[in-house]
């Protein structure tokens, strides 16, 4: 008899997306979509039994930067192997449409600079056969991919299209530009774009050191393109923002009338900054409550661990980067500069160089501070103890920091990472993100998957949500099932795709068989796999038994199948009846 399902999930314990203790029973997908859930007694053509195993929606990841990536390659590693369905690019305000043949290397320069992907990479990989938005997203959905993906227009890339070296230079953008990004974001929206983002922090810059072109917009021009949205009658906004130019009274009026007119949703970066005011994301968050209270659809976008770099010799920092012994061997294959590292000769040189203050990186008192810097790993630990930070483990055994750290770069044969928090870990610990991720004005999300590839692992977010915060941590752990919640259908909602997230009849079959006892996230590594040989941090994990695409299984115990049913998700999604 023919099987009267595609894919049938036994006996797992189902965590639905709906928040609830999960319970037992299974999943039964036809035709890509949720059929059955509960107990399903028509057989499977495929069967997997998920005893003892924990079943979810597929996860969604709103927050990433494949924009390149996805033009060239069918998988969107790292993120799926974290059980993530679908991912959301076109972050922070950089992407590459719209564009003029004339900018192709100005995007470039923007992606690269603010987002940490090699250039030479995105040259070798990127195509370009298309102008406008619609032309992108046609590009992106003639590859097929592994999971879903949604794409947002980046501000970056519009001004420059809409005002060439005027909107690279961050002048106001005059009435006709605004008119035509107004026009063009409306267009975008059509052409199925999910939403638009723009930066506003000094910390995106292009490679060459120029601020992000959306850094000084007014808002008038903003609310242009909001309305651009509400043209289209679609479309989310994602925003970054440092909150000081000119002050945050103002840029805080601005975001609330920006949503309060366009009345469309908007989501807001926010971490606990490492500067004078560690509270600060208390006040945002505060206003951001507010708002919603008043019915303005505004989330603060939020991380589940501490966002740092990683340091170590295959990385692009680490802390004896700027030693000119150092600079003699950077460029040499790993094997070569952990062999002459090794060499005391050279070591002493090192950290001799090391002594003089002016030598030390002007990093040495940020991101590569010893005080707040650790040994990642493996398994890796995001959330270490104040006494294992490199200073006080060098202070404990009587050396140097830096002759101290000398020793932890060589580890594994040059390949561990030091890990260095420079947000969301002011106070040594992560007590802070069990509030964000327990607050119902948050939404999970700046994992950056496909960015920052020299220098942060964070896509591993989502994997680490329900590892630390569902099941190692201490104290202040969160219910399984109001964690698959928060990854899942929240994040989902916050994109406007109602079609998934949940695991209900009608809904889109992504979902995920998860060994709880073995859910663990993975080591970063170095590959050299980018177009053009360029190195990008890998990170996977353990635990992913199977993590299921419209109903066909993509992933099997961390390998890919051959299955490729990802699909370019167009626009906003509708709850299906
Ligand atoms: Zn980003």
């Amino acid at each position: 008899m023919a099987a009267e399902h595609d894919l049938v999930v036994r006996n797992g314990e189902i965590a639905d997306g709906k928040g609830g203790t999960p319970f037992q029973g299974d999943v039964a997908i036809v035709g890509g979509k949720i059929a059955q859930v509960g107990k399903v007694t028509g057989s499977g053509h495929e069967e997997i039994d998920a005893r003892g195993k924990l079943v979810t929606p597929g996860f969604v990841d709103i927050h990433t930067h494949y924009d390149g990536q996805a033009t060239w390659d069918s998988r969107l590693n790292p993120s799926s192997w974290h059980g993530v369905t679908t991912v959301v690019m076109g972050n922070c305000g950089v992407g590459f449409a719209p564009v003029h043949t004339t900018d192709h290397d100005r995007l470039i320069e923007l992606m690269e600079g603010v987002e940490d992907i090699p250039g030479a990479a995105l040259h070798e990989g990127l195509r370009w056969n298309w102008e406008s938005f619609g032309e992108y997203l046609d590009a992106v959905a003639s590859v097929p991919h592994d999971i879903d993906i949604g794409a947002q227009l980046p501000h970056g890339a519009l001004r420059v299209y809409v005002m060439g070296e005027r909107g690279a230079r961050l002048e106001p953008a005059n009435d006709s530009d605004m008119a035509r990004m107004r026009a063009l974001s409306t267009d975008a929206m059509r052409a199925g774009a999910l939403g638009f983002s723009t930066s506003r922090t000094l910390n995106h810059r292009t490679v060459k050191g120029d601020p992000t072109p959306s850094l000084k917009a007014t808002a008038a021009e903003l609310l242009a393109i909001a309305q651009g949205l509400s043209d289209a009658g679609t479309g989310v906004i994602e925003m970054i923002s440092d909150f000081n130019d000119p002050d945050p009274a103002t840029e805080w009026a601005m975001i609330r009338n920006l949503v309060a007119t366009s009345r469309r949703p908007l989501s807001l970066s926010l971490a606990q900054s490492h500067g004078h005011s560690p509270d600060g994301w208390r006040f945002l968050l505060g206003l951001i409550s507010n708002a919603a209270s008043e019915g303005l659809p505004i989330k603060a976008q939020v991380a589940p661990r501490p966002i740092g770099v990683l340091l170590g010799l295959q990385g692009t920092i680490n802390p004896f980067i700027t030693h000119a012994a150092f600079m003699e061997i950077r460029e040499k294959p790993l094997a070569e500069k952990v062999r002459i590292m090794r060499d005391s000769t050279f070591r002493a040189r090192i950290l001799e160089e090391s002594e003089q203050r002016e030598k030390r990186h002007p990093l040495a008192r940020g991101i590569m501070a010893f005080e707040r810097m650790f040994r990642l790993g493996n398994p890796p630990n995001y959330e270490p103890a104040k006494e294992t930070s490199v200073a006080a483990m060098a202070e404990r055994a009587g050396r140097s920091p830096a002759d101290f750290v000398y020793d932890l770069l060589l580890e594994n044969e040059g390949r561990a990472f030091l890990f260095s928090p420079f947000a969301n870990f002011a106070e040594y610990n992560l007590d802070h993100c069990g509030e964000m991720i327990g607050h119902a004005d948050c939404v999970m999300g700046l994992g950056d998957g496909g960015a920052h590839v020299g220098l942060i692992s964070d896509a591993s977010f989502v994997t680490y949500l329900f590892t630390h915060w569902g099941r190692d941590r201490a104290k202040g752990r969160f219910d399984m099932g109001y964690l698959v919640k928060r990854q899942a259908a929240d994040t989902a909602r916050a994109v406007g795709l109602n079609d998934r997230g949940l695991l209900v009849p009608g809904m889109k079959g992504d979902l995920n068989v998860i060994d709880l006892d073995r859910l663990a996230v993975k080591a970063p590594v170095m590959a050299y796999d980018l177009p053009a040989g360029g190195k990008r941090l890998l990170q996977g994990a353990h635990g992913y038994e199977a993590t299921v695409v419209s109903g066909e299984v993509v992933y099997r115990d961390g390998e890919a199948t051959r299955a490729l049913p990802g699909k370019l998700v167009r626009g906003a999604q509708a709850t299906p009846n």
